[in-house]
């Protein structure tokens, strides 16, 4: 990434009133993934509509990570107090907002998302540009402390908004009225390549090709580490997620070792030095590696993790593809999680999700129907559930269609757009 703005896909350089979303990554996570096919759909509409990815530091990210973590109610609620913080997050907007403002007219709309991009508001609505914000990030707990010093910190910006998406409706700060709140669910592209169909064989190529089950037949640089190949016949659980303390990739693993089992786990994740907005990432990478290496080396031989290279977009998407393909378990034990998009797509693959009972998943999870909850805090019952379910495969076919069937009613691309469309498209055609 450069140190300012840059439009990563549809600049919109052609006249009338324009679209276009802000936020701070190209890959990785589910703002990235979603915001390539939201805004390729939103094209396809006929609306001008574009996508800017914003720059900052790494005290910029550390700072807007620690505002993550305070909005999934974790972390020290008075970091946000300290008058530095807020000249660095000040400092670090301005210059691209007033880019930002070069590029638009009066009349254009621009969709903000998550805290890292908040603070244009006040700059591009000052400009007469609307502001809407979508804040994938939340809490269902009660976390009055972290989560008011978040909107204390925002308290202005807020108040420039048009109109704010959220896929919950606990994610909503008071102070943005009832009548600009949209809840936004999460949504996915089946003919993408991180979803569209997969042959077997294409899956067993491409895990070979990763690495995972053979030696790796690309140069793409993705990092395998593993005592020996995944076996073709070998029972699978996988994880796929950012490397960040929120997802517990250390916990799934703590949970494995306690299975007898002779199944393999796979934990998953974007190559932490990839990822400028998720500075935490390399450490808990690393303490994941930790983890690794104390299990006993009979249960190490069936842990593998990738640290998947984003450079090629489309590779790593096929990659994470195939991986939910092959698992016959996907887990998503995150300790908060806003929507957990992942879990949308293992449900797509029409696979056995088991999911943490937390923020956005229990809104696709049906525990028990079409997949199932479990509390992330409370391993026996995580041990319990994975035990279960690799004993019973008619059981993981069961929830797996079932998954499969909710997602195409209620998560595809064409709703989102059309979410958007009621909101967004409407008060542009009123402008
Ligand atoms: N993802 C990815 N590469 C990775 C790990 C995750 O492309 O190495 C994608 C994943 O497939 C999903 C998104 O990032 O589309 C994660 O979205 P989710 O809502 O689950 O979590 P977030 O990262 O936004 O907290």
């Amino acid at each position: 990434m450069t140190n300012g703005p840059n439009w990563v896909i549809h600049p919109v350089l052609s006249t009338g009133p324009r679209l276009v979303h802000v936020n701070t990554t190209a890959t990785g996570g589910g703002v990235a993934e979603m915001l390539h096919a939201l805004v390729r759909g939103q094209v396809a509409q006929g609306l001008r509509a574009g996508w800017v990815v914003i720059a900052g530091s790494p005290q910029f990210f550390a700072l807007t990570k620690q505002m993550h973590h305070l909005l999934h109610g974790r972390g020290v609620a008075s970091l946000l107090r300290d008058p530095e913080q807020s000249r660095l997050y000040r400092a670090a907007l301005e210059s691209q907002a007033r880019w930002l403002v070069d590029q638009l007219e009066p009349g254009d709309t621009v969709v903000l998302h998550d805290p890292q991009t908040l603070g244009l508001a006040p700059i591009l609505s000052d400009s007469g540009i609307r502001a809407f914000w979508h804040c994938h990030i939340g809490t269902t707990d009660e976390a009055e402390d972290q989560v008011s010093e978040v909107w204390r910190f925002f308290h202005d910006d807020l108040f420039h908004l048009a109109g704010m998406f959220a896929p919950h409706p606990a994610f909503f700060p008071s102070v943005v009225p009832a009548d600009r709140r949209h809840i936004a669910l999460p949504a996915i592209d089946p003919s993408s390549p991180k979803n569209r169909y997969l042959s077997p064989p294409q899956v067993d190529d491409l895990l070979a090709r990763l690495g995972l089950t053979a030696p790796a037949g690309d140069a793409s640089s993705s990092l395998v580490i593993q005592d020996g190949y995944l076996p073709p016949e070998a029972g699978a659980i996988v994880q796929i997620s950012r490397w960040d303390p929120l997802k517990d990739m250390a916990g799934v693993m703590r949970c494995f070792a306690q299975l007898r089992t002779d199944a393999h786990l796979i934990l998953a994740g974007a190559d932490p030095n990839e990822i400028p907005d998720d500075p935490e990432g390399r450490e808990v990478f690393a303490d994941v590696q930790l983890v690794r290496s104390a299990l006993s080396a009979e249960c190490r031989a069936r842990t593998h993790l990738v640290a998947l290279s984003m450079r090629d977009a489309e590779l790593s998407a096929l990659y994470i593809n195939a991986l939910q393909r092959r698992a016959d378990i996907v887990v998503q034990k995150s300790l908060e999680e806003g929507f957990g998009l992942t879990v949308t797509e293992a449900m797509a693959k029409a696979r056995a999700v088991v999911g943490s009972n937390v923020g956005g998943i229990p809104g696709q999870i049906t525990s028990e129907i079409n997949g199932i909850l479990v509390d992330p805090t409370g391993s026996d019952e995580v041990v319990a559930v994975l035990a279960r379910l690799l004993d019973d495969p008619t059981l993981r076919r069961s929830l797996g269609k079932r998954a499969a069937a909710v997602v195409a009613q209620r998560y595809l691309m064409s709703r989102l757009v059309s979410d958007y469309g009621k909101f967004v498209q409407a008060v542009m055609v009123q402008s």
